[in-house]
């Protein structure tokens, strides 16, 4: 079995596992109540190096490979889906340059990135839909050394945080928003940028989600990621692999629940014995294990195989797309169901907010719409099957 665990994986599982108990659980429920950025997670994880796990070396990464830092995340997750989803838009936000960026962009933003000091994020979604790239607008014109950015996105991960914002924008109107688009890195300083209010959400409360606007927003035409063009073909590379890591997120979000549900009806006694002895939720809890082993085996496997795709712009084969996609779409129904049922192993607890599953189960539910939304994965693996 190719995703069986090698020890460096079992230690660094073990570390972040002890991490998020110790550090990131205790202030899961606040943070969430009080809608704050986790600043002092984003040190945390900056000084255990989560950030760099699937880095290259030379930009100060550990080159643990993809399934090392899907461990991380679903770890991470177990605790805070807030905190697991940090890890997962640097990559995001970062993975363009990587993967099509000049040596000169690459130097200039990824150490610092790798390492957390800064923060990124990626632009993509307009209010036209976020689904269907094709009638995106946010339109970058070249003007001599510098492109100029007008146009909104919306729903942006980190906004209102990033020190530096991945933008997509259409550069050849006559070629439209899918072959006539292009990727760059925007400083929050550069004049022009500005970040809407943040949003209020069901879940995912701690981290930043907001509005981008950019008028007449003057970029260095260095800051150009790849070509002219390039736009949608590095997006959906960089999107085929980081989903595979929100089926981390997910995977961590539905365990965590799991585990705060088995050992609660190990605990209650209802009609004179543990809830876990009436079938009726030992039954539940049983279901629930099995749905989390298969998105767990099926996630691994994904991450090892979509972890082989080379860190540039070399497509993905069709069954590493499958696996991409499967193991995301797998990973958030199953985080939906098991927190949801974890609630109801709860019966009243379970709805109140000093406990852990209401949480979880609101958190659960983005899973299945960031990062393509689980009706389009059911797209692309129709059409790749
Ligand atoms: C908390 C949060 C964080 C986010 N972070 C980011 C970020 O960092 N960067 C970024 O760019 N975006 C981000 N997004 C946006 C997210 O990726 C989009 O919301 C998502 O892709 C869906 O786009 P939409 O909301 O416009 O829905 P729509 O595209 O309008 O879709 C609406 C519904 O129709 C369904 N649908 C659409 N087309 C089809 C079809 N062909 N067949 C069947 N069903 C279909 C969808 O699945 C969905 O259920 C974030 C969103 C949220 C809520």
């Amino acid at each position: 079995m190719q995703y069986e665990l090698n020890d460096d994986q079992k230690l660094l599982q073990e570390m972040v596992r002890r991490m998020a108990k110790d550090k990131v659980a205790p202030g899961a429920i606040e943070r969430d109540e009080k809608e704050e950025f986790p600043w002092d997670m984003v040190k945390l994880l900056g000084e255990n190096g989560i950030f760099g796990i699937d880095f290259p070396n030379e930009f100060g990464g550990s080159e643990a490979g993809m399934l090392a830092f899907c461990l991380a995340v679903e770890e991470l997750s177990k605790a805070d889906a807030s905190v697991g989803v940090l890890p997962l838009i640097q990559e995001l936000g970062s993975l363009p340059i990587l993967y099509a960026g000049s040596k000169k962009l690459k130097e200039k933003y990824l150490p610092s990135i790798v390492s957390g000091e800064s923060l990124i994020a990626f632009a993509l979604t307009e209010t036209v839909g976020g689904s269907d790239v094709a009638g995106f607008k946010t339109k970058a014109v070249r003007e001599g050394n510098y492109y100029i950015l007008n146009g909104n996105k919306i729903f942006i991960s980190n906004a209102g945080v990033a020190d530096f914002v991945t933008v997509y924008a259409v550069t050849d109107p006559e070629k439209g928003a899918y072959k006539g688009a292009s990727l760059f890195v925007v400083e929050k300083d550069f004049p022009g940028f500005k970040v809407g209010k943040k949003e209020k959400k069901m879940g995912l409360r701690a981290s930043d989600t907001r509005e981008v606007i950019f008028e007449d927003c003057k970029i260095p035409k260095e800051n150009l990621i790849g070509e002219e063009g390039q736009g949608f073909s590095i997006t959906m590379k960089v999107l085929d692999v980081t989903r595979v890591g929100v089926g981390a997120q997910a995977l961590g979000v539905a365990a965590g629940a799991f585990e705060y549900a088995k050992e609660y009806a190990k605990e209650r006694i209802v009609f004179g014995k543990p809830i876990i002895k009436h079938e009726g939720i030992g039954f539940k809890l049983a279901d629930m294990a099995i749905q989390i082993e298969a998105a767990r085996q099926l996630g691994y496997k994904a991450a090892c195989e979509v972890g082989k795709t080379p860190k540039d712009m070399t497509r993905l084969t069709k069954e590493q797309v499958l696996l991409a996609s499967m193991s995301k779409t797998f990973a958030s129904d199953v985080a939906m169901k098991v927190t949801t049922d974890a609630v109801q192993v709860l019966g009243g607890y379970g709805y109140i907010k000093e406990y852990p599953v209401e949480k979880m189960m609101r958190d659960a539910k983005i899973t299945q719409i960031y990062e393509g939304t689980n009706e389009i994965q059911r797209l692309i693996i129709m059409n790749n099957i």
